[in-house]
This record gives structure tokens, C-alpha cells and sequence, in this order.
């Protein structure tokens, strides 16, 4: 298909999204109104007929399964070399991306890490404990403010300055010597994927030339969910020059709590006098009465745009709502019916979403579908990478391209066990860390130098010497020869497999952890063979990606094989499906218990509102009247949002009586809260 037949396939209003291409434009609309659509056939629009190289575009979003979609269905128009470097990621791998390239304006070495939340707990903790005993939840507490003071693009220097009591200043303290810490590791956090191009990009005016040169046009999807260093970094790759185009919802912002900002949306006409704000109103999505449940939902909320949607799919089946006993029932009636249904409708069972507020809800659904035979994908979750096996396997990663990387270096120098205690570590780190002698060297270095024989045992220094000379043994030959096939030998020559199965409880268990990190080592293979022919790709800056879970996800995602998906609200967001179930619909889930204490209970109806707009033709909720909460059975009350549904549309299932009178007692005991707490 051409470009102009897509185009022609198009509405008027989202054509004229499309071609204008000469300044800033923001598509604002509601759910399956065409604003992914618009992105897409744009990028094929600026390559094919504006004549614009793919390299020059960079489109982004915000979770790794969006971002693939978007690459699929951009695949799809783009023939042969014409999308070649083109940019089609989420926020943080671009930040990752520009991170490699900038490594030495950025001051950091090659070879950087980068540290996963765990990695940095691990970090925060060690500092933390240098004072006085803490806590798991202190700890989280500062990870949280560091979080948000990076997401917010407020530096150490600043968060002390602005501290207004001891608690604040202890934490902003704890900032500057977590940020200082990283970088002597060579690390960056996650939030740095952000904070560290922002911070480049306004103070190098080079290396913003550099990008600018670069990037001529950005495409940015979902934008409600940018946070402010998300949206400082647009700003300033696009400049005075203001070539992007930005769609959005605000009714589906769901990352207040990673400090998104959908007043983003305003700022932007505030920032970009030229902005051109295109509505859409048509949505090729969903049946009428799905529709209308979502739109008389999110009519609830307070709105900053009047949007209007409107379909014409017909009206479809009515909403069902189906009440069951408990959350094992719950769980047997979403599997069976899948089950039934799949024959009644000869549907596939990737026509089939089952999401759920958080993944623990998953558990008893995958022992039913298992039950039943019934292929499922779960994803959202981050099951593989927080397998202790993979976690192994990252570190060893890890400190083959930074041997500076000492979480890493802790997590596996004594995994396999080579008879290196905690005592001989601590020695070590000291050591490594002696201020006295102005050494501050990672513990891999300091396992090279000749003075740890007077603080070791030499039992002790041979067992360290014999590590790490394992270890650089590896580096000399990824960087001699092919350096997965070395990583592969590593493996072997170390006989982790034998460990594993000295530690699982049963073979099987150990064969399969096994099979876990060779499929690690093949995605990272064939994560560098793709980018062949691209831009230079390393074993270094493959393992660097891995590290942000891209690829694993991306091997789930890739395997389009037919089967029910199971994820998250939060993860299904730009996604579709013909017939979507939806578990949990009760007070305490959904909305969610913390955000009906922390008042947010919007967000939450957001949340409801980016399920329910996921579907095509059928929608199912269900809910439990009883479930099991800190090990005992608790009696669950309705969510309120089903009662923000329009009646006619519903038809019930298992609800003993339409005016369950729990259901309005509990109800009461909330309006009483509520008054209770607007009195003070
Ligand atoms: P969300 O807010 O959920 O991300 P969206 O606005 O990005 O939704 P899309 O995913 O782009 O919406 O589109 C929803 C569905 O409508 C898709 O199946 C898409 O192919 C289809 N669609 C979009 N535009 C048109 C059109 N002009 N004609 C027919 N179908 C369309
Ligand atoms: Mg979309």
C-alpha cells in the first residue's frame, strides 16, 4: 500500500495530523481515537514522501511492549532500507543511547553500568547503615525522594539548599553521596537514563548540536505520562526548530506516582506559541456500549479537555459483570469461560486479555489456565529478571565490561562458591576503600594489588587472585575473539550448572534455571546480531540494554504465538483486544487501597478507564466476595466504579441481590469517612 492510500484511509482531522509537519503539533484524544495510528503512518509519511531519512526520526513511548507495537506496525509500511536507524523506543533507552555516545562528555569511562532499583537499595543501604541501623522501609523511603528529585530534575546541590527540616537535609545529603557513589562505580540509575542527557544537553551546547544534527523530528506517544525531565529532554532536542508531534490522553495518565505530569499537556501550548492542537473524536476500537461505559466513567473525574468519542462499531454486547464467591472462583470462571468461549466465537486465544490491578492477581489465574491447558503469556511482570539465576548471570555481565562494578563483583565473586567468606570481603573492602591511603579502588582492582597480603590470609589472597585472574581470562578473550562464545566457555569452565544443582531442590528445578541463562546468552547474541549493519554494536552496549530489560521482553513480545495475555493495567495501555476481562473489580483493589487513603482514587479511575477502552467487542468484569489478604479471608465490597456505569448497559451475574445491603453499609462507612475527613 502506498503512502497516500494510507493516508487516504485516514480521517480528515487525523490527515491533517499527519502532513503538517512544519512546527509543533500536539493530537489530543481519547482511547482508540487513532493518535498511535497517527504516529505511525507520520513516520512513514516523513520518510516516504517528505524524503526525510528514517536516522533523522526518532519516535518514542513509554513502555517496552508500546514501543514494539509502534516498530511493528511502522515495519509493516517501511520497505527494505528505508527504516534503517530509525528510532523507535521508550524514553529510557533513547536516554541510554545517548548516554553510550556521550559517555566521555558525561565524564563517565566505557564500560559503564547501569544499576537496577535493587542494585541501587543495595547502594543506598550501605550508606545508610554507615550511621545507623535502617530499616526496608527507610531505605525505600529515600529511594523514593531521590526518584522523584531526579524525575523532577532537582540535583543534590539544590535538594540541600531547598531542605526545610533535619529529614530532608539527612536525605538530600544521602543524594549527593549515592550520586557520588555511582559515579565512582561508573553507574547510572535508572532515572539517570533521563537526568543525565537532560543535564548534557543544557550545559554542553556541542554535544546539544551534536543531537540536534541528529534528530530533525520527534514523535512522542502517550505523552500524559511524561514526567519533567521526560519533557525538558523533547524540549531540547527539538529546540527553536520545534519539528514534533506529541498524542495524548490525559484520562489515561497512570504514572502520577512516577511523577508523570499531564499538566505537561499545557505547558507545551505555554512553551510552543505555534502549537497546532488537533481533537480526535472518532473511535475504531470499541463497541457503543463499551464506549459509553468508558466515557460515562471518566465523566467522574474532573477534565482539563472536554473530549467527545463516539463509534460507530454498532452497539454490541451488553458489559457483564460477574460476582463469584471467592478468588479462586474468580480465577476458575475467567479460565473456563476463555475455555468456551474460544469454540462459541471460533476466536484465537490471542483474541483473549485477561488485566488485573497488580500481578500477584495472576498467581491462581495461571494454575487455572495451566489447568485447562490453555497457552497464556504473562507479561508486565518481571519474573525472568528477578530469577536469582539471571541476576547471577547479569553480574557476571556486568563485571566483564566494568570490572569497577562492585555490587556485581559482591553479588557472584563467591558464586560459584570459591570459599570466599564475608570476613575476607570485608578486609577487602576496607581495604579498597582505605581513605587513609588515598587508594578509593573497586574491590576488583584491589584484588590485583600486591598490599592485601598483609590484611589476608594468603589462602585468602590466592582464592581472590584466582577469581578475578578467572575473570580478566574472560575479558582478554571477548575482546581477542567472539566474545559471546567466550562468555559461553565462562559459563562452563566455572560449572555454574553444577552449583545449581547442588543448591535446587530438585533436578528439574536446576535444569531449567540452567536453560534460563543460556537463553540470556542467546538473546544477547542475537540482540547484537540484529543491530548488524546499524551503527557499531558491542558486546558492552548489548549487555547495557539487557541490563534495562528490553531484550527479554522484547523475546516474549516476539514470540507472537497464539495465546491469552495476562498483564497489568498499567502495561496494557496503546494495546487492543477482542474480548477483555477485567479481575478485581472491588474496593481496595481497584480503586486500589493506598490511593482511596491517599485521596487519588482519579488516577484509579483512570486506570479503569485505560482497561475497559482496551476492549473491541466483549467486556467482562468479575470480582470476588471474599478474598485472602495477610493470610485470612476478608469480605470484599464492589468498586464504586461500577456503580459509575450506566445500569442499562450491564447485565449482572452471581449478585444475590441488586441492592446487597454489605455493599451499602460499607458504602455508608465511606461516605463517613469522607465527611469526616473534609471536617478535618
Ligand atoms: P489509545 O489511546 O488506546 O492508545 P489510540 O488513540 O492510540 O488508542 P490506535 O491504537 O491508533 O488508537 O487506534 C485504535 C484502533 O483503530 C486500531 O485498531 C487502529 O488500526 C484503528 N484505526 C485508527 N484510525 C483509523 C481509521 N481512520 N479508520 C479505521 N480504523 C482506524
Ligand atoms: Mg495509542
Amino acid at each position: 500500500m502506498s503512502i497516500q492510500q494510507r493516508l487516504a484511509k485516514l480521517n480528515p482531522r487525523q490527515q491533517e495530523a499527519v502532513r503538517y509537519i512544519d512546527g509543533p503539533c500536539l493530537v489530543l484524544a481519547g482511547a482508540g481515537s487513532g493518535k498511535t495510528s497517527v504516529i505511525t503512518t507520520k513516520i512513514a509519511y516523513l520518510v516516504q514522501e517528505c524524503g526525510m531519512s528514517a536516522r533523522r526520526i526518532a519516535a518514542v513511548t513509554f513502555t517496552n511492549k508500546a514501543a514494539r507495537e509502534m516498530k511493528e506496525r511502522v515495519g509493516q509500511m517501511l520497505k527494505g532500507r528505508e527504516g534503517h536507524g530509525l528510532t523507535v523506543s521508550t524514553f529510557h533507552t533513547l536516554g541510554l543511547n545517548i548516554i553510550r555516545a556521550e559517555l566521555k562528555a558525561l565524564g563517565y569511562k566505557p564500560g559503564f553500568s547501569l544499576f537496577d532499583p535493587e542494585d541501587a537499595k543495595v547502594l543506598l543501604r550501605d550508606l545508610m547503615q554507615k550511621d545507623a541501623q535502617v530499616d526496608a522501609d527507610q531505605i525505600n523511603r529515600v529511594q523514593n525522594q531521590i526518584s522523584t528529585w531526579k524525575n523532577d530534575l532537582i540535583l543534590p546541590a539544590q535538594a540541600l539548599s531547598r531542605a526545610v527540616d533535619e529529614d530532608e537535609q539527612y536525605c538530600a545529603r544521602l543524594f549527593e553521596a549515592y550520586n557520588r557513589h555511582l559515579k565512582a562505580y561508573n553507574a547510572v540509575d535508572f532515572d539517570d537514563l533521563i537526568l543525565l542527557p537532560v543535564v548534557l544537553l543544557s550545559s554542553d551546547v556541542e554535544a546539544l548540536a551534536r543531537w540536534r544534527r541528529k534528530i530533525h523530528y520527534m514523535l512522542v506517544d502517550e505523552y500524559q505520562d511524561t514526567n519533567v525531565s521526560q519533557y525538558l529532554l523533547v524540549k531540547l532536542l527539538m529546540g527553536e526548530r520545534a519539528t514534533f508531534t506529541v498524542v495524548g490522553d490525559d484520562d489515561q495518565s497512570i504514572y502520577a506516582w512516577r511523577g508523570a505530569r499531564p499538566e505537561n499537556l499545557v505547558t507545551l501550548g505555554e512553551d510552543f506559541s505555534r502549537l497546532r492542537v488537533i481533537k480526535l473524536e472518532q473511535n475504531y476500537r470499541s463497541t457503543g456500549v463499551i464506549l459509553r461505559a468508558a466515557n460515562t466513567l471518566i465523566a467522574n473525574n474532573p477534565h482539563v479537555y472536554e473530549k467527545t468519542l463516539w463509534s460507530d462499531m454498532g452497539q454490541g454486547d451488553p458489559i457483564r459483570i460477574v460476582v463469584n464467591r471467592h478468588e479462586e472462583a474468580e480465577a476458575e470462571r475467567v479460565a473456563s469461560e476463555i475455555l468456551t468461549r474460544r469454540i462459541k466465537e471460533s476466536a484465537e486465544w490471542r483474541d483473549f486479555a485477561v488485566l488485573y490491578r497488580g500481578n500477584f492477581q495472576a498467581r491462581l489465574l495461571e494454575l487455572k489456565l495451566q489447568h485447562y491447558q490453555i497457552p497464556y503469556k504473562l507479561s508486565g511482570g518481571t519474573s525472568f529478571f528477578s530469577r536469582n539465576e539471571i541476576k547471577d548471570a547479569m553480574a557476571y555481565l556486568r563485571l566483564l565490561i566494568n570490572p569497577g562494578d562492585d555490587n556485581a563483583f559482591l553479588r557472584i565473586v563467591n558464586v560459584p562458591r570459591r570459599e570466599i567468606g564475608p570476613g575476607t570481603l570485608e578486609k577487602l573492602a576496607n581495604y579498597a576503600n582505605d581513605q587513609a591511603t588515598g587508594r578509593g579502588v573497586s574491590l576488583f582492582a584491589a584484588c590485583h594489588e600486591l598490599g592485601l597480603e598483609q590484611i589476608l590470609s594468603t589462602r585468602a589472597v590466592e582464592r581472590l587472585g584466582r577469581f578475578v585472574h578467572f575473570i580478566d581470562g574472560v575479558r582478554r578473550r571477548m575482546d581477542q575473539n567472539d566474545a559471546i562464545a567466550a562468555i559461553r566457555e565462562m559459563i562452563r569452565d566455572m560449572d555454574y550448572e553444577a552449583w545449581l544443582f547442588q543448591n535446587a531442590s530438585a533436578p528439574t528445578i536446576a535444569e531449567r534455571r540452567m536453560a534460563n541463562v543460556w537463553t540470556l546468552i542467546d538473546q544477547l547474541e542475537k540482540s547484537m546480531e540484529r543491530e548488524e549493519g546499524e551503527e557499531t554494536d558491542d558486546v558492552e552496549s548489548a549487555i547495557s540494554r539487557l541490563v534495562l530489560r528490553d531484550i527479554l521482553e522484547q523475546q516474549a513480545e516476539e514470540d507472537d504465538s497464539d495465546r491469552v495475555q495476562l498483564l497489568t493495567m498499567h502495561a496494557s495501555k496503546g494495546l487492543e483486544f477482542p474480548h477483555v476481562y477485567l479481575m478485581g473489580l472491588e474496593e481496595e483493589l481497584l480503586p486500589h487501597r493506598n490511593s482511596i487513603e491517599a485521596g487519588t482514587v482519579e488516577e484509579e479511575r483512570r486506570l479503569a478507564y485505560v482497561g475497559i477502552t482496551r476492549a473491541r467487542r466483549t467486556l467482562t468484569l468479575t470480582l470476588a466476595r471474599q478474598r485472602k489478604a495477610y493470610g485470612e479471608l476478608m469480605d470484599c465490597t464492589p468498586s464504586r466504579f461500577l456503580d459509575e456505569l450506566p445500569e442499562e448497559d450491564l447485565e449482572w451475574e452471581g449478585r444475590a441481590d441488586k441492592e446487597d445491603p454489605d455493599r451499602k453499609q460499607a458504602r455508608g462507612k465511606d461516605a463517613i469517612a469522607g465527611l469526616r475527613s473534609l471536617l478535618g
